[in-house]
């Protein structure tokens, strides 16, 4: 059976100079009244503004190279970025997907044509992207996508339907899967390819869904006979499904599958630590050593990608272990908090839990869902 290693990265100083510099523009920007902690900041509070402000100080794109407006500084760096930016429940929504996936994607398969246009607005925080991979009758099977295009003497023609697509509202960009040519019998994964589309094209609706908080993050796009570009095309026609494994492993293995619920368990610590009692104490310290078991192996996916490795199936691991994490602190703390007057939590504390208990069902389901992660996982171990 085969087993999963988590690489431990070097200790490093800069890494350590660079969080105490995070904290501090974080703590600032809470006092001056920049922004208000959010659960699930990643998804659902954007602020154009304050991603401006990121990538002014070099924290957006930071491991790309510096001909395209990154940084060139190591992975785990940007890990400290992330985890510092989720533990603050800061509005980091407008840049994260750009940030997290698609421009190390356009690196990876895009024209130069685009990596100098593309790149550099979403290193400075100014260009923001939406995945578009689920359809309305193809979401855990995603090779089920009916989304097409169709080469032209001059491009391509785009048409379909994607669904759950977050940020599309405000994105500026989306990288879409569709299909190019049939798939071989049962093979249905060939004949997939990934296109970038530039969302101002004639031809492209983009509507809000709301979640069950009533936010409308994610939306429902419809493509009716786009015309792409012929270097919209992404990476090599008919590599679409490789491509999105790559990408889904830059998804799944960061600190946002474990943190979304930090900012709800720190803004209650006063009050639990005022009523202290030994099974208060004991959920805290399960939920701590539990934080530091994903943490340690999010850090270690970071070390894989910085070797240049493509951590698939670890990456499944620790959203399958985060996201039962992420639940099972808001459920603890419902249990913790139960038996305190409300009048003496602190202020804001109702609306983080409550917006955390709305957000609860899509952990499970974004990014893969639960069921599908553990069918990943077990193939790999040689269990089926
Ligand atoms: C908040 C949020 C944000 C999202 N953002 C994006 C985005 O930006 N871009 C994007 O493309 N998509 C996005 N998604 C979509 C997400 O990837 C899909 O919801 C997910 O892949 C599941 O697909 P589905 O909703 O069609 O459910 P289904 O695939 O229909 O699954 C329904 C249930 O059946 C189970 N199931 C399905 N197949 C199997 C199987 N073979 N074995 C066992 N159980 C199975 C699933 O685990 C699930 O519990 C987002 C979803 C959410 C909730």
């Amino acid at each position: 059976m085969r087993m999963f290693d988590f690489p431990r990265a070097p200790s490093d100083p800069a890494a350590d100079a660079l969080r105490a510099e995070l904290r501090e523009f974080l703590a600032a920007e809470r006092a001056n009244g920049g922004y208000t902690p959010q659960a699930d900041c990643w998804v659902s509070a954007a602020d154009p503004e304050f991603s401006r402000k990121m990538g002014a100080r070099g924290w957006l794109g930071m491991t790309w190279p510096r001909e395209y407006g990154g940084r060139e500084r190591p992975v785990a760096h940007r890990f400290v970025v992330t985890e510092e930016t989720l533990a603050a429940g800061a509005p980091v929504a407008a840049h994260w997907v750009a940030d997290r996936q698609t421009g190390s994607h356009i690196l990876r398969y895009g024209t130069e044509q685009q990596k100098r246009d593309i790149l550099p607005k979403i290193a400075a925080g100014e260009c923001y992207t939406a995945i578009g991979m689920s359809e309305p009758q193809a979401g855990s099977d995603l090779a089920a996508i009916r989304t097409a295009a169709r080469r032209t003497s001059d491009g391509w023609v785009l048409s379909g339907r994607k669904i759950w697509s977050t940020g599309a509202h405000l994105a500026h960009y989306m990288i879409v899967l569709a299909r190019t040519s049939p798939a071989e019998g049962r093979n249905r994964q060939v004949g997939l390819s990934q296109f970038l589309v530039d969302l101002s094209l004639p031809g492209i609706d983009i509507s809000g869904i709301r979640d069950l908080g009533g936010t409308p993050h994610f939306n429902e796009t419809l493509f009716e006979d786009v015309k792409l570009p012929a270097d919209a095309l992404l990476g090599e026609e008919g590599n679409g499904w490789a491509q999105c494994m790559g990408e889904l492993t830059l998804e799944r293995s960061g600190p946002e599958r474990f943190l979304t619920s930090l900012s709800v368990l720190e803004k209650a610590m006063p009050v639990l630590a005022a009523h202290a009692d030994d099974r208060r104490g004991g959920e805290i310290g399960s939920i701590l050593a539990n934080l530091r078991v994903l943490r340690r192996m999010s850090l270690g996916i970071a070390e894989m990608l910085e070797r240049g490795e493509s951590p698939n199936t670890a990456a499944a691991v620790v959203k399958e272990m985060g996201n039962r994490f992420e639940n099972d602190v808001i459920a603890r703390l419902r249990t913790m908090l139960s038996g305190i007057p409300r009048s003496e939590w602190p202020d804001g504390l109702g609306t983080l839990l409550r917006d955390a208990v709305l957000h609860l069902p899509s952990n499970t389901l974004r990014g893969g869902t639960t069921e599908i992660l553990r069918g990943i996982i077990a193939r790999e171990m040689g269990m089926r």
